[in-house]
């Protein structure tokens, strides 16, 4: 689901009626200016979790941030803007913002303190895709994690519940 502008800037004696879809990864939360990708009127929206909280208002003369990924027009058979028209609609590049790229976890011992081996790399004594056949022999095959453990356990930060 994504918000929209719909455009009613008057173009020509009538209205722009362009739906601008503001698609959620790049403008979740996000402050700028956008263009209409039909008429290229300006608008700045401030945007917090999905939610328009300011704006559309027309900045006329200032540039936009960033265009719409899609846009079309409803009440003209759906004509529309395909992702990457040059100065109308941005590039479909498969990726949300950087912000929203994430990083996984390594997470190397659970809440109790044992070891885990949700992290990366793995030593390559793990074999394909990280698989220990039956046993994880982790101080042989992961000393380091091993000596942690033990470090742990001297702390007393190993529980059993
Ligand atoms: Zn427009």
């Amino acid at each position: 689901m994504c918000d929209i502008i719909w455009c009613k800037k008057e173009v020509g004696g009538k209205p722009c009626n362009t739906v601008n879809y503001l698609d959620p990864y790049t403008f979740w939360n996000w402050e700028g200016k956008v263009n209409c990708a039909e008429c290229k009127t300006v608008y700045y929206i401030h945007m917090i979790q999905g939610f328009n909280y300011k704006g559309p208002e027309e900045r006329p003369g200032e540039k936009p941030d960033t265009s719409p990924l899609y846009a079309d027009k409803p009440l003209e058979g759906y004509r529309n803007y395909y992702p990457g028209v040059e100065g109308r609609t941005r590039p479909y590049q498969c990726l949300p913002r950087h912000i929203y790229l994430g990083k996984a976890d390594m997470v190397k011992f659970s809440i109790r303190g044992k070891p885990l081996r949700g992290w990366r790399p793995q030593p390559p004594s793990a074999g394909i895709a990280g698989q220990f056949p039956y046993k994880w022999d982790i101080q042989k095959l992961s000393p380091e994690v091993w000596q942690e453990y033990q470090e742990k356990i001297k702390k007393g930060e190993v529980k059993e519940w």
